[in-house]
């Protein structure tokens, strides 16, 4: 059941996306070569509850900590842990705030000092991909129109869209309905309408739609071992169009 939003729901909301999405600044303010993964979601978690939230991840599912921190091949899901970044990797971060009743949900890959030619363009190609998809989340439109606008956008270059995980619904729960597929049909679909709110997420790998899972059932990695990126946002479908909630 897609859950609508009402305006004054919708101004609760933001509070919740804009200390996600803040969140994500102070995770960028802190990477560089030898930090490791931990102290970046320690940095968050404070960071979270701090400004009055609740980091909506931690403990979700069972899942150990506020962020999902995933390194190069890692897609995404990935805990944070010992590792220390180094120079030249991608990290992707996802991250959940709640407060006032509100979740927001939205991820970056970030580069580490400087990175490939191909990393570059995988980081450009799936930013821009995600907002495709936004601009394709007007009222009127379905949701098949979003998933071929980011699908359209990526598959040009050969990069792997996975398929195995996708965007979806947010609200009062982290996930609500609909599922949002980064791959799939125009004109498919629920239709959009006024009070919707989503995330949107594409995650793209370097080669291939494949994933595994590690043994710690978190863990999701290409299965090509190549690299991949996840970017996120949670918008409203307004009469004024889509509204990024977790704009930085
Ligand atoms: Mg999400």
């Amino acid at each position: 059941m897609i859950v609508l939003k009402t305006h004054s729901e919708l101004e609760r909301m933001k509070k919740a996306c804009r200390i996600s999405a803040e969140s994500l600044s102070v995770a960028e303010e802190l990477i560089r070569p030898g930090i490791t993964t931990r102290e970046i979601d320690r940095a968050m978690h404070d960071f979270i509850v701090r400004s009055g939230a609740k980091p909506s991840f931690l403990g979700l599912y069972g899942f150990p900590a506020s962020a999902c921190i995933s390194v190069n091949d890692v897609v995404i899901h990935g805990i944070p842990g010992d590792y220390h970044l180094q120079e030249g990797d991608i990290v992707s971060i996802d991250v959940g705030a709640c407060c006032d009743g509100f979740h927001g949900d939205n991820a970056y890959t970030f580069p580490v000092g400087q990175i490939s030619e191909e990393n570059q363009r995988l980081l450009r190609v799936t930013q821009e991909s995600l907002y495709k998809g936004i601009e394709a989340a007007v009222i009127g439109n379905r949701i098949g129109d979003i998933s071929f606008a980011v699908q359209s956008h990526v598959t040009p270059y050969g990069f792997g869209i996975v398929r195995q995980f996708v965007g979806h619904g947010v609200g009062k729960a982290l996930h609500e309905d609909p599922e949002v597929p980064n791959f799939g049909k125009a004109g498919h679909g629920p239709r959009l309408v006024e009070g919707m709110t989503i995330a949107i997420e594409p995650m793209i790998t370097l080669e291939g739609d494949a994933v595994t899972i590690d043994a710690d059932k978190w863990t999701t990695r290409s299965k090509s071992g190549k690299a991949a990126a996840h970017f996120e946002h949670t918008i409203a479908i307004t009469k004024d169009g889509p509204v990024i909630l977790t704009k930085r």
